[in-house]
């Protein structure tokens, strides 16, 4: 995706904007979704601009290393405290997954 464009996406796409929305009509199987994306809206997104990146086959995901993040909140720059308080939540699932 263009940098430009994935920008815009953050700041004006309603199920990233608004925040409490859900998917409703997912274009993929349940199975498929939960391998790729979460089904809730995280509500804190980060646009990760990358210059490198590979495929990883036996996850089937694709493994960036960032040159840049920029972390969005409702469609606006997030806080570093806002930024920090989301990835702390993500690493506390991460780590209630793992018990
Ligand atoms: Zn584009």
């Amino acid at each position: 995706m263009h940098r430009e464009c994935a920008e815009f996406a953050v700041q004006v796409c309603p199920f990233i904007v608004y925040g409490s929305n859900y998917r409703k009509n997912p274009t993929l199987n349940t199975d498929d979704m939960a391998r790729m994306v979460d089904n809730d809206n995280p509500v804190i997104f980060c646009v990760s601009v990358a210059s490198r990146y590979r495929y990883e086959p036996s996850a089937g995901v694709f493994v960036i290393h960032p040159d840049e993040q920029l972390w969005f909140l409702h469609g606006k720059p997030a806080t570093p405290e806002q930024i920090a308080d989301a990835k702390n939540k993500a690493q506390a699932e991460i780590e209630s997954q793992k018990t």
